[in-house]
């Protein structure tokens, strides 16, 4: 019984076939270009191997309400070309079989929860920093959302005395992900975050500011377990500065939170939201049965 995995990303999407116990049999990926040409690739793949569900993980925002008549698409992005795509139904329409779709950080945290650094987890957050900063929250193994999904990236973040960048999403402009993501870091010190060097000033205050949106993701959800993966989460030179200031910013009010034991990085690599979306495919399948 063959279940399929699809990775939907700005640049790539990817998509395996496996087995309900987390082994991949066989995997490709393919550009992201126009929508039809990218799904439709996707689907030619998975339709050459006798699957019996898919779980997709892809790139938002996403209408992930079940009774919304959008549900399963992709909603607006500055992604050219995939604001509406309804993703689900067209891989749920050319395969004929049951597709559950999360968002590919969504689908991350359900990899790590089930075969990584989040297992055992009672309620797990997995956020991604890199060209953008994404969330997603796990209760008991089960993803949280409501009238949207957590968009823990578009936290308001604290300023910095004296810190006049104004930050880059063109949203709200300072949000972290306005002013901690790769882009953010590349166009406040002129180079790539991944050319700045352990101790330069730049990862003290990315780890400022982020420590800021940990403590509020503590305060709101209490995450038993938080995951930073991404580019820039998992650099090592940004983890120094984070543990001092995230020590400092809950020292107080939560004195027994063991940080090492609660900020991890991911166990999986780059597998987390391919084997997050295998999941949510034997999800699917058990669903009909
Ligand atoms: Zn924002």
């Amino acid at each position: 019984m063959l279940l399929g995995a699809v990775e939907g990303g700005g640049t790539w999407f990817r998509a395996a076939v496996g087995h309900a116990d987390g082994t991949i049999q066989d995997s490709t990926r393919m550009a992201t270009t126009a929508p039809m040409q990218t799904l439709g690739a996707v689907a030619d793949f998975l339709a050459a191997h006798p699957i019996t569900a898919v779980g997709i993980g892809c790139f938002g925002p996403l209408s992930l309400s079940t009774t919304s008549a959008d549900y399963g698409k992709i909603t607006t992005t500055p992604k050219a070309g995939w604001s509406g795509v309804d993703v689900r139904g067209f891989l749920a329409q050319r395969l004929k079989v049951p597709v559950a779709i999360q968002t590919d950080v969504t689908a991350a945290a359900i990899g790590e929860h089930w075969l990584g650094a989040g297992q055992g987890a009672e309620s797990l957050a997995y956020l991604t920093i890199g060209t953008g900063i994404g969330g997603g929250f796990l209760v008991k193994g089960q993803p949280v959302t409501g009238r949207l999904h957590p968009e823990m990236g578009h936290l308001p973040a604290r300023r910095q005395p004296d810190d006049a960048f104004p930050g880059l999403c063109p949203f709200h402009g300072d949000c972290l992900e306005g002013m901690v993501s790769g882009p953010a870091l590349a166009a406040r010190w002129g180079v790539p975050g991944e050319q700045l060097p352990a101790g330069h000033p730049a990862w003290d205050l990315s780890a400022r500011l982020l420590a800021d949106g940990l403590t509020t993701m503590l305060a709101v959800i209490a995450p038993d377990r938080l995951i930073l993966g991404g580019g820039v989460g998992q650099n090592p030179a940004l983890w120094g500065p984070l543990h001092t200031h995230l020590a400092v910013a809950v020292s107080s009010y939560w004195p027994r939170l063991c940080i090492t034991d609660w900020l991890l990085r991911p166990d999986l690599g780059e597998q987390s939201a391919l084997l997050g979306a295998l999941l949510m495919a034997r999800g699917a399948r058990r669903g009909m049965e």
